[in-house]
């Protein structure tokens, strides 16, 4: 028998694989994120990050291994994965909010369509979501009348409206620029200290340092190295992270 979800990590990841074509992106990787951690992923461009976080929400297929999310085996198909992607937010490097709604609506269109909320409700907690991302002011334009920094704490706070179980986020902040990142790891360090279970592919070490638990080093789609980060960043291990780490400070 196998123990009880609420003993389990939330995330699993386990002895998974992932080709594309002949190139092999991810290689026997093994990684829990445990309820409320907060754990970054880092590693060279090309390494498998973005990969990683794809198949867990399983927007790629894997080739072999397991996700378990939640102690539940990561669906092929159907309504059991669109269940299973309203508990595994995702926020992109590029926002992708849809371009025709307005920021209300790009909140508010998942929790009616998926979980039957309401209109009047989907609302109400959309409001309170875009006021805890400081983007209230801007419900009814779209997002392309936002900035960047705007336009990304739109997408968390939409991602955020189906209750997700854990929050993936793949560089959130690489796409912006420098004045506006700050702005949006300020409400991702206020989400990962209000418990929420995270998994960060970032190179930000300001958000590391103050909201990681635990940072994951990737390279050449393998896990090369994990560890707390003040240990990580004084102390990397494994030459890939110190060549890594010397080209990034
Ligand atoms: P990272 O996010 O760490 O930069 P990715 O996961 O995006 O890395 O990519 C890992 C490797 O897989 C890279 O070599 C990339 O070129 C390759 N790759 C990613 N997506 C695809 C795809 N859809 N088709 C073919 N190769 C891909
Ligand atoms: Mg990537």
């Amino acid at each position: 028998m196998s123990a009880p979800a609420a003993e389990r990590p939330l995330v699993e990841v386990r002895g998974v694989n992932k080709y594309f074509g002949v190139h092999h992106v991810l290689k026997d990787i093994d990684l829990d994120v445990q309820r409320g951690e907060v754990v970054i992923v880092i590693g060279p461009s090309g390494s498998g990050k973005s990969t990683l976080c794809r198949s867990i929400n399983r927007l790629e297929t894997i080739d072999s291994g397991d996700i378990y999310i939640d102690g539940n085996l990561l669906p092929e198909e159907g309504k059991a994965l669109a269940h299973l992607r309203s508990e595994v937010g995702m926020v992109f490097q590029s926002f992708n909010l849809f371009a025709h709604k307005t920021v209300l609506e790009n909140v508010t269109l998942a929790p009616i369509k998926v979980h039957k909320t309401s209109k009047a409700d989907a609302k109400k907690r959309a409001m309170e979501l875009l006021t805890r991302v400081g983007v209230a002011d801007h419900a009814n334009k779209l997002p392309a009348q936002l900035s960047g920094g705007q336009q990304q704490r739109v997408a968390i706070a939409r991602s955020l409206a189906m209750d997700p179980k854990v929050i993936l986020l793949d560089e959130p902040t690489s796409a912006l620029d420098p004045e506006m990142i700050n702005e949006v790891l300020d409400v991702m360090i206020e989400l990962a200290r209000s418990g929420m279970t995270m998994l960060v592919v970032t190179h930000e070490m300001g958000f590391a340092k103050k909201a990681a638990d635990r940072v994951v080093f990737m390279s050449d789609g393998a896990i090369v190295e994990e560890a707390p980060p003040e240990e990580f960043f004084s102390h990397p291990k494994s030459d890939r992270a110190k060549d890594f780490l010397s080209k990034i400070l």
